[in-house]
């Protein structure tokens, strides 16, 4: 056999939502609600799908590289000059490429525990020692992370924020003082994946003048509706971009990607009408699991993750079997939990439904 490279051997491979088709076929089911990967419930902004036909007859040209007109309008609305800002193939590509540009072997990582599990994953692919600390009440514990930090020299600190998946959020001068406690050689990086959901008014960027080690990163997947086009970007100095433009493939974004997230910034409507469905659908979902007796977690993101207080692998399973997809949150260590993400009041109502009865009948 060829050898594989120990770090590779070692990863656990990311699994996704539950695919609508996966469910059809084996359920033999026609109608299927997927409310398990956090997407925009009312599709991609109508100004994204002009612009991309559009850009059709344009399909034989290499797209440009680094997105210059994309990274252009994000800056300027952002308020940073445009080298502060990376596009990349999804916020995915920057977390990798940022561990892909700083990370050596044996160098020390710190990770929030019940989190998004490619912070561990990229860290250790280039050999990290990762650390990861407990969240406390559903979002990240700071101080603890801090202090992990300051253990051992350490090179990435990545924290998520709303946290997925629990939609828990950190407090704005928690935040702060973490930053003023943690030595500028780590850098650290906040995913604001939900950022747009968020209705704290916090916001990363208002410190990221003063702390030339951080970096936030931000998606067009979820709020933008774009999740298929694979568009994220990411916001620091250009110092820390530099490496990673080195370290990247050179055509990663495609063409329809940048033209459609250029369309969705404009897509004020669509937006809007986002926000507001994710607001609704939580105080939809609260207000069911107060109904069922059930905990929930509050959340500044577009799911709400519940306490089904028994294993939810068999009430995971009965949704599916009503054509339901949920996220079971084993693979974050929580056994019991599952997370939905908000979606349109039909779908919302047939979840509903499903699960009165999986829990009621007790599968
Ligand atoms: C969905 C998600 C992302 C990935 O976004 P892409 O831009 O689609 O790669 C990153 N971080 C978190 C926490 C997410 O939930």
């Amino acid at each position: 056999m060829l050898p594989v490279r120990p770090e590779v051997l070692r990863l656990r491979p990311y699994v996704p939502g539950k695919p609508i088709r996966e469910v059809q076929r084996e359920y033999g089911l026609t109608d299927v609600v997927k409310l398990a990967s956090n997407e925009n419930p009312l599709g991609p902004p109508p100004k994204a799908v002009e612009a991309i036909r559009k850009a059709l007859s344009g399909l034989h040209i290499y797209p440009e590289g680094s997105s210059p007109e994309l990274r252009g309008r994000v800056a300027e609305r952002l308020g940073f000059p445009a080298d502060w800002v990376m596009v990349g193939n999804g916020s995915d590509e920057l977390l990798r490429l940022l561990a892909a540009s700083y990370v050596q072997a044996g160098d020390h990582c710190v990770v929030p525990g019940e989190s998004f599990p490619n912070y561990r994953a990229v860290s250790e692919l280039f050999g990290a020692r990762v650390t990861e600390v407990p969240l406390r009440a559903g979002a990240m514990d700071l101080e603890a992370m801090a202090a992990a930090a300051s253990v051992a020299p350490t090179r990435i600190i990545w924290l998520c924020r709303p946290n997925n998946p629990t939609g828990g959020v950190f407090a704005a001068e928690a935040f702060e003082r973490f930053m003023a406690a943690v030595p500028s050689t780590a850098m650290v990086v906040v995913d604001e994946a939900y950022h747009e959901f968020d209705e704290t008014g916090f916001d990363a960027l208002a410190v990221l003048k003063r702390y030339p080690n951080l970096v936030v990163t931000r998606t067009f997947s979820k709020a933008y509706g774009l999740a298929a086009l694979r568009v994220g970007y990411g916001i620091a100095r250009p110092e820390v971009w530099q490496p990673c433009y080195t370290v990247r493939e050179p055509f990663t974004v495609g063409g329809l990607g940048q033209v459609a997230a250029l369309a969705a910034l404009d897509d004020e409507e669509h937006l809007a009408a986002t926000r507001k469905l994710a607001r609704e659908g939580k105080r939809f979902l609260e207000e069911l699991c107060v109904d069922l007796g059930l905990r929930y977690l509050p959340s500044q993101a577009n799911f709400v993750m519940i306490d089904l207080g028994r294993p939810a692998q068999p009430v995971f399973e009965a949704l599916l079997r009503r054509g339901v997809i949920v996220r079971p949150c084993t693979g974050f260590g929580r056994p019991e939990f599952i997370r939905v993400t908000t979606g349109r009041p039909e779908e919302l109502m047939r979840f509903a439904s499903a699960l009165k009865e999986a829990v009621q009948s007790g599968g």
